[in-house]
């Protein structure tokens, strides 16, 4: 059996076991296997990670771990400028979009609030998901790290909160989307696009509606589902962004 010696860093430290936390810690294999199965054999998803150093050299995942190396490895990074060293992963999408796990329906719905494009359906199974990941170029949002530890996936995410609305911020504040939310944009329904529509549209549709002066319409390409300008989702907007 050989050793070598491995640090996470950051919120990796969130997939670890108390004892492993922020400190270097040895770990044994047999043969000489690639980096990306010694950090995945410690819990830790592929998507994860951004930059591994082995004695101080940027490495790809495939590079083979030798006995006594040190390990440094390092999650996506905020706000630092890491540009002059190869990163691993591909870093957030300017147009984002994600698909979600089955146990992730409101926080679906809470993205589409804010205009990000995402695909849920409670009925996909991972197979599904994963497919449709790879397929649209979308990164995969979910509690289970067993998923993200495809080898096929690109880009994932795994939620670390229990809550939809803490959930929300993190995927802002995680894929850097402040800036970039477009209230009224995607239909919370069925992930279609909204077109605002003329009050006449509305009333001859829906006769009886109550209409309140200057109230804005959209209406969903795809269901045909009519929303109209609500100062609740302002509010949601802001709720969530100044956690951010
Ligand atoms: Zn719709």
């Amino acid at each position: 059996m050989n050793i070598a010696f491995i640090r996470f860093y950051e919120e990796l430290n969130d997939f670890l076991p108390p004892l492993k936390r922020k400190v270097v810690y040895p770990v044994h294999f047999k043969d000489s296997p690639s980096i990306k199965s010694i950090i995945e054999s410690e819990g830790i998803p592929h998507t994860e990670v951004d930059l591994i150093l082995i004695n101080g050299n940027a490495v790809s995942f495939k590079e083979k771990v030798n006995p006594d190396d040190q390990i440094s490895v390092y999650p996506v990074f905020e706000s630092f400028d890491i540009s002059p060293i190869n990163v691993i992963r591909l870093k957030p999408l300017r147009d984002p979009k994600f698909v979600l796990d089955v146990h992730l329906g409101k926080l679906a719905r809470y993205l589409r609030m804010l205009g990000f494009d995402s695909v849920y359906d409670y009925r996909y199974n991972t197979d599904e998901i994963l497919r449709i990941s790879i397929l649209e170029k979308r990164a995969i949002l979910t509690r289970n790290r067993k998923l993200l530890m495809k080898k096929e996936l690109e880009m994932g995410y795994w939620v670390r909160s229990e809550m939809s609305f803490n959930q929300v911020s993190e995927i802002i504040q995680r894929f850097d989307l402040k800036n970039q939310i477009r209230l009224f944009s995607i239909c919370t329904i069925c992930n279609g696009r909204l077109q605002p529509v003329e009050k006449e549209t509305v009333m001859n549709q829906h006769p009886g509606f109550k209409f309140y002066p200057g109230t804005a319409f959209y209406q969903c390409n795809d269901c045909l589902h009519t929303f109209w300008y609500g100062t609740h989702c302002e509010r949601f907007k802001n709720a969530v962004t100044e956690r951010v």
